[in-house]
């Protein structure tokens, strides 16, 4: 197959993508006419079927050659016209996300398009009155007279009120289909039918968009937040579209101004899209959007029923609906006028895909803006590294909001450092200061949230004495230990065998850093036997709202402690935390990846800001090794600002995003050899690149998770500040796999990675 789309003689076609053939492009020809004017995700006319009608395809893919006779290869009849139709501009977006980050068309386009089984639609029958109700009551006491008691208890029914359901006339009130028919025949009712959309917003928040106080309870909007909405609508009006970031403290009222921005676009005839990093912890922001926009705001996403699905996207096509909320897969929404694409928390790791292609909602949000004429404004009180340099390029538009609107000041933060306990005769997980301020809380009756910021691929070793983290002398990020005791760098595959002391200092506690929230629980049983603590971590919430459970016995004070992994610093505000207790920062900090440092960051600035949300001032203390580390001083203090300027300088020295990019290739297989050297055959094929590209190719190595479903993993990575030449030879790579015959090994392409392999 063939990226380049000048020279060549053929394309695959797609010839009809609301139907299930999306797995079944067919080749056709390309005229002379149209060499080098197609592009994937076009729309060309081509014949097709019986009688070769002209159809609607898009173009899905390239061709230099077929494998079968010319004489049955039919011609593309022409480029068809621009259709602004919803269905268009999804596959051009498809084509963007398979060049953006490599995946097959198909498999990009299975991606944006994912409703598209059809499900049976959902009707509701209605017995309606035709008759006035006075003529209803004198017509019922008349039936009543000639002993048709159930005719007159419909008529009587319907007496007060012009509709009713037929299943309630069925089964509360017993009436025969018979009885309905001959009134029907008498002109008296009809019998209607509706077509009704599976509503996915049952429970709480179903409920508080019915009483839905539309209008009401609706803040005044200070100063700065009113700024924002004017220059965005303002942009707006003046025909500029633009990326916006919001650097906002939690609490700072960034929802708000959300909100007030969507009605903006609303207003315009346009509608919107807003990304949540996910559902289950996002609860409250969902019920306050359905408060404001009532049945014009619905959601989308992974745990509605394929029924559900495809009612939203029906109704979003329609234009029944004008406002989405949802995680990155909501971006699909088939909206025909977007005006606005929102995206809060825009930092989350969940914002970029982990299977094929791995998009990033963010990246993918602005291409779709574009796609539309339309505005994008991420959010976030940690923005990520990428958001902050594009806008103090100038790339992005920039605001900041800097305080609560709540009238509640930021919690006092104390670092504490991990070795001087140990020193001090403290081996427990707890530090004395902790110790005390948990005490203390727990007399008082307020609550405590203590933080484990685990990540899965944390397995650094670290000496407890003096703090040194074994790191890799090529990569700057910390090794990793695996099974066999070898220290492992994620990166580019140096090994070193396992320590036994401490290079600075000759301690021999150095060890890998292993802790578990199930641990800290049984620890805190002991010293407090009578506090009332609920964990949740993966283990906790595997069942279906098990999230929404643990976090509201929380909220109605049902615990004094939460314990929990980074998932509990999000969500609902509890007013009654007083204090948090990050028990391990160092956790996150050496996850042995380029992006280590700045997740460390926004988990503790996000998790210190869970303390002192009500009346109450809050405390939070931060245990480290490191306490001198810049992400821990600067979240301490609560300065974005300060850690930026550090992290991008190493960002910068080191090659990685958003200084440069970074190509990450992962090869599976069931076979160890196989899997390794398809690896090193493709890692060499870069690396002869390496010199005449300004590229540099890392690896390959074991990744982390070395094995995982019985299959071998290896990982490459290069880096290059020409995004272009990642691109190419990602292609190029595309395209040497497809020649290897009886290849069973996977091989996936991850651009600017996030996630750790
Ligand atoms: P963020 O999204 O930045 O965390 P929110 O929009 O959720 O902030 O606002 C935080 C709190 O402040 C909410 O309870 C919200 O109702 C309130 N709030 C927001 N804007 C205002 C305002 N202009 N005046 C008073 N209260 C406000
Ligand atoms: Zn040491
Ligand atoms: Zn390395």
């Amino acid at each position: 197959m063939k990226r380049d789309n000048k020279d060549v003689s053929y394309a695959d076609v797609i010839v009809d993508i609301s139907h299930e053939s999306v797995d079944r492009p067919f080749t056709y020809r390309i005229p002379d006419a149209l060499r080098g004017k197609l592009e994937t995700g076009m729309s060309v006319l081509i014949p097709f079927g019986r009688g070769d009608k002209l159809r609607q395809g898009y173009v899905t893919a390239f061709r230099d050659s077929i494998s079968f006779e010319e004489s049955k290869v039919k011609e593309i009849a022409d480029i068809a016209e621009t259709d602004t139709a919803v269905d268009a501009i999804l596959v051009r977006l498809a084509g963007w996300i398979r060049q953006q980050y490599g995946s097959t068309m198909i498999a990009a386009l299975k991606t944006v398009l994912p409703a598209k089984q059809k499900k049976q639609n959902l009707e509701k029958k209605q017995i309606c009155r035709r008759i006035s109700g006075e003529e209803a009551k004198a017509l019922a006491d008349r039936c009543a007279e000639k002993r048709r008691p159930a005719m007159a208890r419909l008529l009587l029914a319907l007496a007060g009120q012009e509709r009713l359901p037929m299943e309630l006339v069925r089964k509360k009130l017993h009436i025969s289909p018979s009885t309905i028919n001959s009134l029907e025949k008498q002109g008296a009712i009809s019998v209607e039918t509706l077509r009704i959309y599976r509503n996915p917003v049952k429970d709480s928040a179903g409920a508080a968009a019915e009483k839905n106080t539309f209008g009401k309870n609706r803040p005044v909007l200070s100063r700065d937040q009113q700024k924002i909405v004017e220059s965005v609508l303002q942009d707006y009006d003046r025909g500029v579209r633009k990326t916006y970031l919001i650097h906002g403290i939690t609490g700072s009222g960034k929802t708000e101004v959300y909100m007030n921005l969507i009605e903006g676009c609303l207003a315009r005839g346009r509608q919107a899209i807003v990304l949540i990093p996910e559902i289950a912890l996002t609860y409250q922001t969902v019920v306050r959007f359905m408060r404001r926009f009532g049945d014009r705001v619905s959601v989308l996403h992974s745990g509605l029923s394929a029924g559900e699905k495809y009612d939203q996207c029906e109704r979003a096509k329609n234009g029944d609906i004008d406002v989405i909320i949802g995680p990155r897969s909501a971006l699909f929404t088939p909206f025909a006028r977007v005006g606005l694409i929102i995206i809060d928390e825009e930092h989350e790791p969940s914002y970029k895909s982990e299977t094929m292609p791995k998009y990033h909602a963010r990246e993918t949000a602005v291409y779709l803006a574009s796609l539309h004429r339309a505005s994008v404004v991420l959010g976030s009180a940690t923005p990520s590294l990428e958001s902050y340099y594009r806008a103090k390029q100038g790339e992005y538009g920039f605001f900041y909001l800097g305080e609560r609107l709540t009238g509640n000041v930021l919690p006092q933060v104390y670092p504490v450092d991990l070795r001087r306990e140990l020193r001090e005769g403290n081996r427990s997980i707890f530090s004395r200061r902790l110790q005390e301020l948990m005490e203390d809380r727990l007399e008082k009756g307020q609550q405590i949230m203590l933080f484990l910021n685990r990540r899965g691929l944390a397995g650094f070793v670290s000496c407890r004495n003096c703090g040194h983290v074994m790191k890799c002398p090529h990569c700057s990020v910390s090794l990793s230990e695996h099974k066999n005791g070898k220290l492992v760098c994620h990166y580019c595959g140096y090994e070193e065998p396992a320590v036994k002391v401490c290079p600075v200092c000759s301690s021999r506690y150095i060890l890998g850093f292993k802790a578990g929230t199930e641990a800290v629980e049984e620890k805190l049983h002991q010293m407090y036997p009578g506090a009332r603590v609920l964990r949740m971590d993966g283990d906790t919430t595997k069942k279906k709202d098990s999230y929404e459970k643990i976090l509201s016995a929380f909220a109605d004070g049902e615990a004094d402690i939460l314990l929990g992994t980074q998932m509990i610093v999000k969500g609902h505000d509890f007013p009654a935390v007083t204090l948090v207790g990050i028990l391990a920062a160092d956790m996150s900090l050496f996850a042995g990846d380029y992006r280590a440092a700045e997740r460390t960051f926004q988990l503790l600035t996000q998790a210190a800001g869970r303390a002192g949300r009500g009346d109450m001032p809050g405390e939070v203390v931060i245990q480290t090794y490191q306490p001198e580390h810049y992400s821990i001083v600067h979240a301490s203090s609560q300065d974005y600002e300060g850690f930026y300027e550090e992290e991008i300088l190493y960002r910068e020295i080191g090659l990685y995003p958003p200084a440069a990019h970074m190509l990450a290739v992962l090869v599976t297989g069931k076979e160890q050899e196989a899997a390794k050297n398809l690896a090193k055959e493709l890692a060499d094929m870069a690396r002869r690149r390496e010199e005449r590209s300004r590229l540099s190719v890392l690896g390959p190595g074991e990744a982390f998770l070395s094995k995982l479903n019985d299959s071998y993993r290896y990982i490459f990575y290069m880096k290059s500040g020409d995004e272009k030449v990642l691109a190419k030879l990602r292609d190029e790579m595309e395209d040497h796999i497809q020649t290897l015959q009886n290849r069973s090994e996977q091989v996936q392409f991850d651009v600017d990675p996030i996630h750790g392999y």
